[in-house]
C-alpha cells in the first residue's frame, strides 16, 4: 500500500511531494491515517537543520490527529476506527522522570515525532502507543491536532509550573501565536485576570476576544510600565514567556513580589543578564516548562470537550500547499494555529 508524503531531502531544501509505502507499525506501534498535522515555528526550525540529527529523508510534521487503522505487535488497547490525538515527544516511560509524570523531562529522551521518526506530513504514520489520547467523535481533526503541543504546553506551564491561581495577574508574550493564545484562554479559565502582549493588532485583537482583559504591543507602548499601572503597583503574579530576550526584561522589571516567570521559548535570543538581587529580594521564581505529559493530554481532551477551551484553528491546508503555509508562519502572520489536512 502505498502514500502520498511530503519528505526533506537536505536541510534547507525544498519539501519534495512523493508516493512511498504506507509504514508498517513496529512493536509497540500503531498506524494512523493523518486526520490533520499542525504547523508551526518547530518545523521551520527542523527544515533549517537546527536538530542535526534528523533522519533524511525525513517526513516533517508533529501535532497530529488522525484515526487507528492498525495495532502493531503488543499493542492493546487501540482498534481500527479509534480516533486519538498525538504527543509529540518520545520518552522512555520508566526513567525517574517518566514515572514521576514528568516525561517532558525523560532521562533516556529519544526526541521527537518528525524530527527522530517520521511525522505527519503524510497520508499515514506511525506512533507509539503510549503516545496517544482518545478524542470523541465530534471533535473534528484540525482542532483536535493543536490540543498537544499547542493546548497542553501552556496546561503544564500554567498548572503545574506556574501554579496559576485565580485572582492573580497573568501575562503572556506572543499571545496572538499558537501558544499564546490558548494560555488566554486558560489562564481565563482558570480565573486570572490576562494581559496579552503581542505585536500587530489582528493578534491582540484575537488575544481580546478570547479573555484578555488588557492588550499591549511592547515595539510601542512601555510594557513595563503599563504591567505596574494595570496591577495598582502590585506587579505580575505570573508570567508565560513565549518571546525571550526581547521581553523578559520588561516582563522581570513588572514581576510582583513572588511572582513567577515560566520560559517556554524564545526566538528573540540566547542570553540574557539577570539581577540576583532582584529574585532574592522578591523571591521570583524563574522556571522553564517543556510541552505536556501523556496524562495531562488527557486533561486537556477533556477541557475540550467540555468547551471550556477553543482550539484555535484559522486555516487548513492540503498537502500541496505545504510551501505556502511555511511561508505564513515563517512570515509570523498565523493567529492561532493553520494546518495540514492530507
Ligand atoms: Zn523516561
Amino acid at each position: 500500500m502505498t502514500m502520498r508524503a511530503v519528505q526533506l531531502d537536505e536541510f534547507d531544501g525544498p519539501l519534495h511531494h512523493r508516493t512511498i509505502s504506507v509504514p508498517e507499525p513496529g512493536m509497540g506501534d500503531v498506524l494512523l491515517r493523518v486526520g490533520a498535522c499542525a504547523v508551526d515555528q518547530f518545523d521551520l526550525a527542523i527544515r533549517n537543520g537546527r536538530w542535526s540529527h534528523a533522519v533524511l529523508p525525513l517526513i516533517i510534521g508533529h501535532e497530529i490527529a488522525g484515526e487507528v487503522v492498525a495495532a502493531g505487535p503488543g499493542v492493546a488497547g487501540w482498534s481500527p476506527g479509534d480516533r486519538v490525538a498525538a504527543s509529540l515527544y518520545l520518552v522512555c516511560g520508566h526513567c525517574r522522570h517518566c514515572r514521576n509524570g514528568r516525561e517532558t523531562i525523560c532521562e533516556n529522551f529519544g526526541g521527537h515525532v518528525g524530527v527522530s521518526i517520521p511525522g505527519g506530513y503524510a497520508e499515514y504514520v506511525a506512533l507509539p502507543a503510549r503516545n496517544l489520547v482518545a478524542i470523541s467523535d465530534d471533535l473534528a481533526f484540525p482542532e483536535a491536532s493543536v490540543i498537544a503541543n499547542a493546548i497542553g504546553t501552556p496546561y503544564h506551564a500554567l498548572t503545574k509550573q506556574m501554579r496559576l491561581r485565580p485572582g492573580e495577574f497573568f501575562m503572556v508574550t506572543g499571545a496572538g501565536g499558537g501558544v499564546g493564545i490558548h494560555a488566554v484562554q486558560l489562564a481565563a479559565m482558570m480565573g486570572a485576570r490576562v494581559m496579552a502582549v503581542d505585536i500587530t493588532a489582528d493578534k491582540l485583537d484575537a488575544a481580546q476576544a478570547r479573555g484578555a482583559e488588557i492588550v499591549v504591543n511592547p515595539e510601542k507602548e512601555d510594557l513595563a510600565a503599563i504591567a505596574r499601572s494595570w496591577t495598582g503597583g502590585r506587579g505580575l503574579d505570573g508570567i508565560l514567556e513565549l518571546v525571550g530576550p526581547a521581553t523578559m526584561p520588561a516582563g522581570l522589571a513588572a514581576l510582583a513580589k513572588g511572582g513567577r516567570m515560566v520560559v517556554v521559548g524564545s526566538h528573540t535570543g540566547t542570553e540574557l543578564t539577570i539581577s540576583p538581587h532582584a529574585f532574592y529580594q522578591n523571591e521570583f521564581e524563574l522556571l522553564g516548562s517543556r510541552n505536556v505529559s501523556v496524562g495531562e493530554l488527557a486533561e486537556v481532551v477533556d477541557l475540550v470537550a467540555a468547551g471550556k477551551v477553543d482550539p484555535v484553528v484559522s486555516g487548513t491546508y492540503p498537502l500541496e500547499q505545504v510551501e505556502e503555509l511555511h511561508e505564513r508562519v515563517r512570515n509570523r502572520t498565523v493567529i492561532g494555529r493553520e494546518v495540514l489536512v492530507p
